[in-house]
C-alpha cells in the first residue's frame, strides 16, 4: 500500500489576510458546515444510537446532514462502534476514498480508547485517532443522540473557523505499525 500525507497548496502568508480570500473563506465554509454528508458507518452497538439520528424524532437532516452510502460522496465519518484490529486497513481505506475537506467523529468509548476491550483484548485497537485524525470526540456507552447533535454543532463551529490556506491534515504516521495484517 503506498500511504502519503495529504499535501494542498499554502498561499503565501502576506496574502493570508486579503479580503477577497477571507470572504471565500466565509462563503466555503458556510456551504461545508450546512451540508455535511456523513458516511453510513457502524460497527456495534452505538450505531443503534446514531440510526437513531436519521429517524423523524431527532431529524438531523435539519443540519442539512444527508447519510451516503459511498465514502465517494461523503466528507463526514462517524466512527461508530469498536474498531478492531482485523477492520482498520478497512477504515483506513474508507477515509482515504473520503474527498478533501473531510472531518471524523470518534463516537464512543470503545472507538476512542478501546472501551471495555481495552483491558486484555487482543483485537481492539486502542483508539481511532491512532488510525485516522478525530475531529471531535463523543464519549459514552454508548452516546445518545442529544450527544451527536452536540458533537455536529461543535464540528460546524470548527468548520466555520477554517481557513482554506491552513487546512491540511497531518495522518497518524504510525497508523500502519499499529495493525497486524493477516
Ligand atoms: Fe457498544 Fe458501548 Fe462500545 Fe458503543 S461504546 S460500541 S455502546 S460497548
Amino acid at each position: 500500500k503506498i500511504l502519503y500525507p495529504i499535501e494542498r497548496p499554502q498561499v503565501t502568508s502576506d496574502l493570508s489576510e486579503n479580503i477577497i480570500l477571507t470572504t471565500v473563506d466565509d462563503l466555503y465554509n458556510w456551504a461545508r458546515l450546512s451540508s455535511l454528508w456523513p458516511l453510513m458507518f457502524g460497527t456495534a452497538c452505538c450505531f443503534i444510537e446514531f440510526a437513531a439520528m436519521i429517524g423523524s424524532r431527532f431529524d438531523f437532516d435539519r443540519f442539512g446532514l444527508v447519510p451516503r452510502s459511498s465514502p465517494r460522496q461523503a466528507d463526514l465519518i462517524i466512527t461508530a462502534g469498536t474498531i478492531t484490529m482485523k477492520y482498520a486497513p478497512t477504515l483506513i481505506r474508507l477515509y482515504d476514498q473520503m474527498p478533501e475537506p473531510k472531518y471524523v467523529m470518534a463516537m464512543g468509548a470503545c472507538t476512542i480508547t478501546g472501551g471495555m476491550f481495552s483491558v486484555d483484548s487482543p483485537t481492539a485497537v486502542r483508539g481511532v485517532d491512532k488510525l485516522i485524525p478525530v475531529d471531535v470526540y463523543i464519549p459514552g456507552c454508548p452516546p445518545r443522540p442529544e450527544a451527536i447533535m452536540d458533537a455536529i454543532v461543535k464540528l460546524r463551529k470548527k468548520i466555520a473557523n477554517d481557513s482554506m490556506q491552513e487546512r491540511g491534515r497531518t495522518l497518524p504516521t504510525h497508523r500502519y505499525h499499529t495493525v497486524k495484517h493477516k
